[in-house]
């Protein structure tokens, strides 16, 4: 099993067992899980390596205390210790350490530091089993403040001098007096001054040192005498700029690196969220993990590998998901695309049905919905309408004189005339042949027939051509109101009724 398996069994074992991701959990649960698989990881074998260091009588007693984790190991030994701290063996340790601390005073008056010596004369009489943690705490400030002044530079100028390295101050002597005797200074220094130079050259951030600065290190560890040739130092100079180049190049591509994986999983995290509402327990994992980085005090290569392995988990978690959400996204959408589809071709069709090819005007049918809706209203509200049947007059005989398909053009501009002189809600449609009734919305019998009047005008006086004839028109009317009739077939009978009248008292009027 690879590591980011275990990272992913891990993760679901956080949500199966429904704890907040902390580091700890995680830790502890990742080493369970790494154990489990057979998987050795040294992260996970800190506790084994503690517990070899204690005594075998702790390992034992730890051992039966169930310490499975470092954190618990601590928490032990930390109340051991207060435990042991109790007892009555603890003035005598004491005594032993302020004995031990005479001792160390009294060397430290041997490296002839005039000031050392003199604060270990004062502390040696000073330090005494009784004395109380403020005087402790004075004593420690004034010797950490000793040590942390402490300039032992002069030393560094004799390594310099004589190249001298030994860590014990006799050594050191001894090196420099024999150096000092040989007259051999000048090489030595020069040396010395080489080696400080490749230690600066190598840059310390970025990886390697490159070609050209690696040839001037070298240079200089082989031939330190040619520093004294003053066009090497122009080389030194910027030989050491380079490397600092380098070091901030190194900087910079590592911060990206980092960016880009931060990125990475900025997106991952965007498209868990995208995924919806059932995802909130992978996100609180996800943060929890996030949570769990230390930007101050980790490394940057433990930051690296952190978010690293939270990246890669998370591509695993959200791969799945976004995969079964673009399944049923596509899904939906072919759903969608035919509906609509569906539902235009409906549209159509309805139409279709209910319109008069020739004339493009609503058919019988449509009359008839258009009626039914006319007539509730009626019967609700009182609405009255109006209705009128217009009929061509001697239409045989302009089909025998000018033809079946003048006949059909000129139905087609009846339509249209009717169409253009009647008001928005009116209603006109083709009745059937030629023939064509209009329903007049919230008008009386006497509005009804002015409109009816006003059309038959408008007919007798326009000029229907076909194929640049002029083929003269009139056209009667029949107009009758709903409130003057019992129902609805009573009024068209009354329409029709009164059409007849008009045909019978000469055609070209309009009775009502
Ligand atoms: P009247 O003045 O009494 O109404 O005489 P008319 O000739 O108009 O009446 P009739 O009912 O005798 O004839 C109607 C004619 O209308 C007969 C038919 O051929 C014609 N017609 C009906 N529908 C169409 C059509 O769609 N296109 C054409 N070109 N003629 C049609
Ligand atoms: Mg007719
Ligand atoms: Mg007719």
């Amino acid at each position: 099993m690879t590591i980011q398996e275990i990272i992913k069994k891990s993760l679901q074992e956080v949500k199966r067992r429904g704890v907040t991701l902390s580091p700890d959990v995680y830790e502890e649960i990742f080493c369970q899980q790494a154990k489990k698989a057979n998987v050795i990881v040294e992260d996970c074998q800190k506790l084994e390596k503690y517990l070899k260091r204690l005594s075998p009588d702790l390992q034992k007693t730890v051992k039966s205390r169930h310490v499975s984790t470092v954190d618990q190991l601590v928490q032990y030994l930390a109340s051991e210790v207060m435990r042991r701290a109790d007892s009555a063996k603890t003035s005598e340790v004491i005594q032993a350490y302020v004995l031990l601390v005479k001792r160390l005073l009294q060397a430290v008056a041997l490296y002839r530091d005039g000031k050392a010596t003199a604060m270990a004369d004062r502390d040696k009489e000073k330090i005494a089993a009784y004395l109380t943690r403020e005087e402790i705490d004075k004593i420690r400030e004034h010797w950490t403040a000793f040590v942390v002044e402490f300039d032992d530079s002069f030393l560094q100028k004799l390594a310099l001098r004589c190249g001298t390295e030994g860590k014990e101050l006799r050594e050191i002597i001894e090196a420099a007096d024999r150096c000092l005797q040989s007259g051999k200074a000048p090489m030595a220094e020069l040396e010395a001054v080489g080696q400080l130079l490749v230690a600066s050259l190598v840059p310390s951030i970025a990886p390697e040192a490159d070609d050209e600065l690696a040839a001037v290190s070298e240079e200089i560890r082989d031939n330190p005498e040619m520093l004294t040739s003053p066009g090497v130092w122009e080389d030194v100079k910027r030989a050491i700029r380079r490397r600092i180049e380098l070091d901030k190049e190194a900087v910079t591509t590592q911060m990206s690196e980092l960016d880009s994986i931060i990125e990475h999983i900025n997106q991952a995290l965007i498209r868990v969220i995208d995924c919806g509402e059932s995802n909130h327990e992978a996100i609180c994992a996800i943060q929890g993990e996030l949570d769990g980085l230390d930007l101050q005090s980790d490394s940057f290569e433990v930051i690296h590998k952190k978010l690293l392995a939270i990246a890669s988990s998370l591509e695993i978690e959200t791969r799945m998901l976004s995969e079964e959400m673009n399944k049923s996204k596509e899904e939906v959408h072919q759903l969608q695309q035919r509906v609509r589809l569906l539902e235009q071709a409906l549209r159509q069709e309805r139409k279709r049905s209910a319109t008069d090819t020739l004339t493009k005007l609503p058919n019988r049918r449509a009359i008839d919905d258009f009626l039914a809706k006319q007539e509730a209203a009626f019967n609700r509200y009182g609405d009255n309408y109006s209705v009128v049947i217009f009929d061509i007059d001697h239409f045989k005989s302009v089909n025998d004189t000018y033809g079946h398909d003048a006949g059909d053009v000129i139905l087609a501009s009846f339509g249209k005339m009717l169409r253009r002189y009647s008001r928005e809600i009116d209603f006109v449609g083709r009745w059937g042949g030629e023939e064509f009734l209009v329903v007049l919305p919230k008008t009386d019998l006497e509005g009804a027939k002015v409109f009816a009047e006003k059309l038959r005008d408008v007919v007798s006086k326009s000029k229907f051509m076909y194929k640049n004839t002029r083929i003269p028109i009139t056209a009667s009317g029949g107009v009758a109101e709903r409130a003057s009739n019992p129902g609805l077939q009573e009024t068209l009978k009354r329409a029709d009724e009164n059409l007849y009248r008009a045909k019978a008292g000469g055609r070209n009027r309009v009775e009502g």
